[in-house]
Order: C-alpha cells, then sequence, then structure tokens
C-alpha cells in the first residue's frame, strides 16, 4: 500500500502537475484540509474527486485510526493540503510517523509541485545553499528572540505570514535594526503576484497604502 503526498497549486492552476492528476485518478481515496477547497479544485479540472476524508492537524487520534485502517486494508491513499506542498507548515508529518511505525511495508511517496517558500527561495536571487526555515513566526511567546535570532543568523532565511500581519512583523524587524535585504513575496502564481525587494527602509514604502491581502512569504539574505 502506498500514501500519496501530493502538491497542489498555490493559486495557478496550471501548477498541478500531470503526475498528481493520474494520483487522482488512481486513488478511491484522498486526504484533505479542507474538503471544500479541494472539491472545488476538481471541479476547476473537471474530472470526478475520489472519496474525500478530511484530515487535518487537529484530527483526532480515532480518524487518524481509520485512515491507518484504511492503508493497513491494502487501499492507496492520497493526501493534499489547501495549497502546496502537504507538511510543509501543513498537515500530514504526524500522520506520515504515525502510520510509518504501524505499517511495515508502507510506502510514503511525494509527488513534488509547488511550495510557497522554495517560489519565493527560487526568485530572491540569495544564496540557498544553507537556509533556515521557520513557517510561520509564533504570534506572542518567544516570537523577540526568534526575531532576534534571524537578525544575527548567517543563513538565509524563509518563513511565511500573513497580510494581516506583514506590515508588523517589518516594523519589529526594523526597531531591532536588521538592514539585510529582503524580498517579500505576496501571492505567488496568483492574479496579484508581486515581488518587493530590498531593504526594510526600501520594501516598506512599496506597501504603504496598498492593500495587504492575501499571503506572503519573506526571505531575508543573511550572507
Ligand atoms: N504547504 C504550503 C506550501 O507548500 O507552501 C504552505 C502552507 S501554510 C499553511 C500557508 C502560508 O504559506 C501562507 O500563509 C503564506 O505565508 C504562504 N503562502 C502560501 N501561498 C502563498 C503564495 N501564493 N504566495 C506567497 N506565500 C504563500
Amino acid at each position: 500500500m502506498k500514501l500519496y503526498i501530493v502538491a497542489t497549486p498555490l493559486g495557478n492552476l496550471q501548477d498541478l502537475s500531470p503526475r498528481a492528476l493520474g494520483v487522482f485518478q488512481k486513488v478511491k481515496f484522498l486526504l484533505c484540509e479542507d474538503t471544500r477547497k479541494t472539491r472545488k479544485l476538481f471541479s476547476a479540472y473537471q474530472i470526478s474527486a475520489p472519496r474525500l476524508i478530511s484530515y487535518h492537524q487537529h484530527s483526532n487520534p480515532q480518524k487518524v485510526k481509520e485512515i491507518i485502517q484504511l492503508l493497513k486494508k491494502g487501499e492507496d491513499l492520497a493526501l493534499v493540503s489547501d495549497a502546496g506542498t502537504p507538511g510543509i507548515s501543513d498537515p500530514g508529518n504526524k500522520l506520515i510517523s504515525l502510520a510509518l511505525k504501524e505499517i511495515n511495508n508502507l510506502e510514503v511517496v511525494p509527488i513534488p509541485g509547488p511550495c510557497a517558500l522554495i517560489a519565493a527561495l527560487s526568485v530572491a536571487g540569495f544564496p540557498s545553499d544553507r537556509f533556515l526555515f521557520y513557517g510561520f513566526l509564533p504570534r506572542k511567546k518567544g516570537r523577540k528572540k526568534i526575531l532576534q535570532e534571524i537578525k544575527e543568523s548567517s543563513w538565509t532565511i524563509v518563513f511565511y505570514e500573513s497580510g494581516y500581519r506583514i506590515k508588523k512583523t517589518l516594523e519589529e524587524l526594523e526597531e531591532i535594526e536588521m538592514e539585510k535585504d529582503l524580498v517579500v513575496a505576496r501571492e505567488l502564481t496568483k492574479k496579484f503576484e508581486s515581488i518587493y525587494r530590498g531593504s526594510i527602509k526600501e520594501v516598506q514604502p512599496l506597501l504603504k497604502g496598498k492593500n495587504l491581502k492575501g499571503e506572503f512569504t519573506v526571505v531575508i539574505n543573511n550572507q
């Protein structure tokens, strides 16, 4: 039995790989974070979806047990998240680790594709041989320490941020005098894709007065 970990588009539907489509047509069950979002994806491709099973980071142990039972019965399953690569600041890792513990001959198969952190890093033009990915920064506890760590690091840094918090996060980095160059990548692959580059002082005016809805990935050049 196989558990396919399938990347889906961040926005642009053309980014779904033919291999991913092949897996969707092959498996009977598809684990997804939000069944409505996944159904929309399938209707955009005008293909019928496998049976959808909701699975997210807070799925209860009974749900996880049921999923593992399906695999034990020999079913092949696929896992998707709302967008991008499962397991990258998205559900996946807990299920994979439990399933591997319980099923000896389980094959976990990557079907790679879109991932915001890699997309942002790939256009940043910063060294990428060593980088630190923070996922989402903590909102409260430990935040100051991590911002300081980011400032002092000698590695390229990548983190995820929401449109609601991006200005505030840049302000906080400015307050601690983080003077490195950065890339703020907004809505990659979508209609309002924008890539802002420069020091914090240069990027802040570019964001000023803009409606900053949407999804952001920040890359900092520390090398
Ligand atoms: N697993 C996903 C991946 O592979 O990119 C990331 C999931 S995480 C819950 C969602 C965050 O990723 C967003 O809040 C944003 O910070 C970042 N993100 C997702 N899509 C993005 C996009 N199109 N452009 C920039 N950042 C994006």
